[in-house]
């Protein structure tokens, strides 16, 4: 395979990396955990295609920490690395060598799951530990390498004893970074950035119930029953669910596992969520993910448990500001896409294309399960309508393609506490109220106490009486006001609703306007106009097509 050899001087790069490469220090461990995870993948793959002539089995990744020595381990059963290897991945900086691997694989791995792309995420170990060493045995039947770095441009590079597969990365804590010394940090960390990533990782032990016992429960000499303490066992801690529910099948999934993972993402969210979106999509991008709508105040600026953003099941942040419109932001979930160019920056992703597609979806899919959760249990969405109403009305005003969309599910309740969506609404006033431009009026009222004599005066005249309440909803009317025909929203005490106008239900001919010359033509061969009135209009679906009265001067006449 011939690639060339990119020469970074290491010497110009280093002071880079430790200062600017990423201003949070704490994400070296995500990125080790990255490049074990794509380690052990890469060998899954390997085996799958037959290349790789060993047993996969159930490989894990484990983080250690010893304090005395003040040192973290980060270990994998991956594929390793020749010293050969480590020359070309580890001491080319910026030769990202997960790339090299999916443009070789391509063709056979179409879904490697490959997390690195960038080329610098080994090096982000610098940040914290003065002193860096690999000891790495590949799959290959080659002897295992040892690497050692201080941080200055030399490195050393000798062969190690290791047996099993795999690699284990040593991090020398620098004592300016002593906090990635302690346990909870590193727990903390990895339940952060590896909470749901595909391989097993494993940190420290913990005791649990031993599930092959019962306790006995026995009564002493006075009757008083007392059990014996459960048996303890100490097994592994693992600290990550390695098939979170947003990468399965939505078909696979009942919504009792869609509210278990939501308790899973949020422990400390007490209340259920209303729905969940499954989303799922591979092409033109790929992105999945499950949101949640919870249930809304009316508050905006509270929201603590946002939307979670993944890529392969790696945590990047929980700031999803210009990947999702602004309005879903109050959504929770998770959405994971390795399509989301995370190295640049938020004005820039807002101009990205990929993104604005990514953002489109969401809102499109949205809307879909609104429309369909209307659509398929309305009297259930009704109930629900007051919680998700900020969210929809939101999106309303600030998407216009949700806008769009929202005809079909957005609700107008009444102060009867009945809900209309708006073609149910105009349907049902169109005849009785209109005013002197003719223009529909559409009555609503904000308090049911304050307004509630002129609510009942308004309902008295057979008007219909909105209750509109939340705090976006007068700026929700101009827009209506402004892109729908004809309409105009009045408080029910406004002076002028008793101007209404009560319009005769216009009825429309059923004739084409040939069909109806004819006719008119007709009638007058047949009917003598002096005795008889011919009227072709009105006419509705059950009167006949045209009437024929005798007016009373007309009888007159004849006489
Ligand atoms: P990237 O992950 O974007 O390729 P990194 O700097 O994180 O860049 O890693 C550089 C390369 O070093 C990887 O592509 C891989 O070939 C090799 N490497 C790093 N860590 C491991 C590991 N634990 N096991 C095997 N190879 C590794
Ligand atoms: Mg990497």
């Amino acid at each position: 395979m011939a690639k060339g050899n990119i020469n970074v001087s290491v010497e110009n790069i280093f002071p880079l990396i430790k200062k600017f490469l990423y201003s949070d220090h704490e994400i070296f461990l995500r990125e080790l955990i990255s490049n074990a995870t794509d380690a052990t993948m890469k060998l899954k793959h390997l085996t799958n295609i037959g290349e790789a002539k060993v047993e996969y089995g159930n490989p894990q990744i484990e983080v250690k920490v010893d304090k005395k020595k003040k040192q973290l381990h980060i270990i994998d059963q991956g594929i390793g690395m020749t010293a050969e290897e480590v020359e070309k991945y580890i001491n080319q900086i910026a030769f990202s060598g997960a790339e090299e691997f999916l443009d070789k694989y391509k063709d056979k791995v179409d879904d490697a799951g490959i997390i690195g792309h960038f080329g610098l995420g080994f090096y982000s170990a610098f940040m914290v530990a003065d002193k860096v060493e690999i000891i790495t045995k590949s799959y290959k039947d080659e002897p295992a390498a040892h690497w050692t770095c201080d941080g200055s441009p030399e490195f050393s590079l000798v062969k190690a004893k290791k047996k099993e597969r795999g690699t284990e990365i040593i991090l020398h804590i620098a004592d300016d970074e002593k906090e990635f010394l302690e346990e909870s940090k590193i727990r903390e960390l990895l339940l952060k950035y590896n909470k749901f990533m595909p391989i097993p990782i494993k940190f420290g032990t913990k005791e649990i119930n031993d599930p092959n016992f019962t306790p006995k429960t026995k009564k002493d000499k006075d009757g008083k029953e007392t059990t014996e303490p459960h048996k303890k066992i100490t097994v592994n801690d693992i600290i990550n669910n390695t098939n979170p529910a947003w990468t399965k099948q939505p078909t696979d999934l009942k919504d009792e596992d869609y509210k278990d993972f939501y308790r899973e993402l949020y422990p400390m969210q007490f209340e259920e969520p209303l729905f969940n979106i499954h989303l799922n999509v591979d092409y033109p991008f790929n992105l999945t993910g499950i949101l949640y709508f919870p249930k809304m105040t009316n508050d905006l600026n509270i929201q603590k448990d946002r939307i979670q953003l993944y890529q392969n099941q790696v945590f990047v942040t929980d700031n999803v500001e210009g990947i999702v419109p602004e309005f879903l932001t109050m959504l929770r979930g998770v959405i994971d896409s390795p399509d989301i160019p995370l190295n640049v920056s938020r004005s820039y992703l807002q101009a990205d294309g990929a993104v604005k597609k990514i953002s489109s979806y969401i809102t499109r899919k949205v809307a879909d399960k609104l429309k369909s959760l209307f659509n398929n249990n309305r009297e259930d969405f009704e109930k629900k309508w007051d919680d998700i109403k900020i969210v929809i009305e939101y999106g309303m005003l600030s998407e216009e393609k949700f806008f769009e969309k929202a005809d079909d599910f957005a609700l107008y309740p009444t102060v009867d506490g009945k809900y209309y969506i708006y073609d149910e609404l105009y349907n049902k006033i169109k005849a009785k109220q209109t005013d002197k431009d003719d223009k529909l009026v559409i009555l609503y009222a904000s308090d049911k106490d304050a307004q509630h004599s002129y609510i009942e005066a308004a309902k008295a005249k057979g008007y219909e009486v909105l209750f509109l309440d939340s705090p976006i909803v007068s700026h929700l009317m101009q827009k209506l006001e402004t892109t729908k025909e004809k309409i105009s929203f009045a408080r029910v005490d406004a002076d002028h609703i008793d101007n209404l106008i009560k319009k005769e239900d216009t009825k429309i001919s059923k004739l084409s306007d040939e069909q109806k010359k004819q006719l008119d033509e007709l009638l007058k061969e047949v009917i003598p106009s002096e005795k008889f009135m011919v009227q072709l209009e009105p006419m509705d679906s059950t009167a006949s097509p045209f009437i024929i009265t005798q007016p009373e001067f007309m009888r007159r006449m004849k006489e």
